[in-house]
């Protein structure tokens, strides 16, 4: 006999579709998106050549091709194209019979590359299972939203369950801060029309035993600095302490940006006032399933709690890239012309990033130190995001299923990094509720090796994407509020 609770008035067999989203995803999911594990489909800032490569438009045909075997009603899926821009993937289930409302869910399709070595029996491109996990590129970044999304219409429809129209819409240049999106949705927009509730599942949690939902993202701001001081390398027996060396002097500048001690940065139009301590249980970041730290690493933040915070609302800089520089072996005893340095800074939600740039700009540019050539260039500009309070009857919702699923109410999550989609959508849909979730969670290690999806968090996000789509179905065909 089922010990289980009876189900909360008004929730349609919510046992029985999570072992029905268990079921899909192991029959129907995995074979395909271990397939598209095996594509290097970069976004473009990582393959210049994406377009003649062909990767992104294999990926994009081969979720396409799934997504149109999907036996539901009417179901139509594009991947829509133009020249010179990377492919959009658009999935459009129209409702069931009577019901009203549309919401619209969001994943993207390029990824990141490979980024250091992988553990040995593990690759990028070669997906392989390890009971819950499912490792390899893009699987849970963001492989699985298409999947989660459709298999979640697949739940209602399989149920019974009135449900509005579900549109599910797949980028391909997201990693690159989404450059094609603005033109795709200004193209496609009419046949979005006017969402009652927006989900986008390329968002994070902090642990695997309960829904998380994602209250603000950081901007970021990408800069490469470069300090010249010879036109070309000469001695360094000659030349060393006369000409003063650009490593050095790249050095004092970015000395102004943080403080190289302690690592706060040091501009205050870069900060933000925090709206409050974060929430939930941090983590133990000092664990080593959080961050693959060596031992005796003292971390940034004084607390655990503190470094929830710092992670959502403090700017933080990092030097990704170095050029001018010869690999170690190469180095001879020359004093090099000059330092080039990639600078990543992570910006809080609600600092604007083209402001951000003007400031960073003018400090690098003023004063060169020694009268040093610098020059500074700018990439992507991201501004962050805050989201505004959740609709009662949308928290209601996806509180519910956080319970459903987990006996444990949802944890609501400030992520460290950055989604520009969910800025460019909010300003599409002023006011349409947003929520924001999804499975890259403790280990699982987006952008860097040994990425993996956690398989019951994705089978989770899957019934908690039904529950949204149901409650906004209900809501559209209510009494008039
Ligand atoms: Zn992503």
């Amino acid at each position: 006999m089922s010990t289980d609770p009876a189900p909360p008035e008004g929730v349609v067999g919510e046992h029985a579709l999570r072992a029905d989203a268990h079921r899909r995803w192991e029959e129907a999911v995995l074979p395909t998106l271990v397939r598209y594990a095996t594509i290097p489909c970069l976004s473009p800032d990582f393959d210049e050549d994406w377009e003649a490569h062909g990767h992104l438009a294999e990926a994009a045909s081969l979720l396409h091709g799934w997504a149109s075997d999907r036996a539901v009603d009417g179901l139509r899926a594009d991947v829509v194209g133009a020249p010179r821009r990377t492919p959009l993937l658009l999935v459009d289930a129209p409702p069931t019979a009577g019901a009203g409302g549309t919401v619209l869910v969001y994943g993207h399709l390029d990824k990141q590359p490979p980024l250091g070595e992988w553990r040995e029996g593990l690759g990028p491109y070669t997906p392989k299972r390890e009971g819950d996990r499912l490792y390899g590129r893009g699987t849970g970044d963001d492989g699985y939203a298409l999947f989660a999304a459709v298999t979640a219409v697949e739940l209602l429809d399989g149920a019974g369950i009135p449900r509005p129209r579900v549109i599910v819409l797949v980028e391909a240049s997201e990693e690159s801060g989404s450059p094609d999106l603005p033109a795709h949705l200004a193209d496609v927009g009419d046949r979005l029309g006017s969402p009652d509730l927006v989900v986008c599942l390329d968002s994070g949690c902090l642990t695997y035993d309960r829904l998380w939902l994602t209250s603000s993202l950081r901007g970021n701001l990408i800069a490469t600095v470069t300090v010249q001081v010879l036109t070309e390398g000469v001695h360094s027996g000659s030349a060393g302490g006369i000409v003063p060396t650009s490593f050095r002097l790249l050095r004092t500048l970015l000395d102004r940006l943080e403080d190289p001690h302690t690592g706060e940065v040091r501009l205050a139009s870069l900060h933000a006032e925090v709206p409050g301590p974060a929430t939930g249980a941090p983590p133990d970041w000092e664990a080593a399933e959080v961050f693959p730290i060596v031992p005796g690493l003292e971390l940034d933040g004084a607390s655990d709690r503190d470094r929830l915070t710092r992670r959502a609302w403090a700017p933080a800089m990092a030097v990704t890239g170095m050029d001018g520089i010869p690999a170690v072996r190469d180095g001879g005893n020359v004093l090099r012309p000059f330092t080039t340095a990639k600078i990543s800074l992570r910006l809080p939600p609600t600092v604007d990033a083209s402001k951000a740039r003007d400031a960073v700009e003018s400090v690098l540019l003023a004063d060169p130190p020694s009268g040093a050539c610098v020059r500074v260039h700018f990439d992507a500009l991201g501004t962050g995001w805050a989201a505004p309070p959740l609709e009662q009857w949308v928290d209601a919702a996806f509180t519910r299923a956080s319970e459903e699923l987990f006996g444990a109410a949802p944890g609501v999550l400030g992520e460290g990094g950055s989604i520009p989609f969910l800025a460019m959508l909010g300003d599409r849909y002023p006011g349409v509720p947003l929520v924001a979730t999804g499975v890259l969670g403790p280990g699982s290690n987006a952008h860097g090796p040994n990425e993996f999806l956690h398989l019951p968090m994705a089978e989770a996000v899957t019934v908690a994407t039904a529950r949204l789509v149901q409650a906004a179905g209900a809501r559209a065909s209510g009494p008039p509020r």
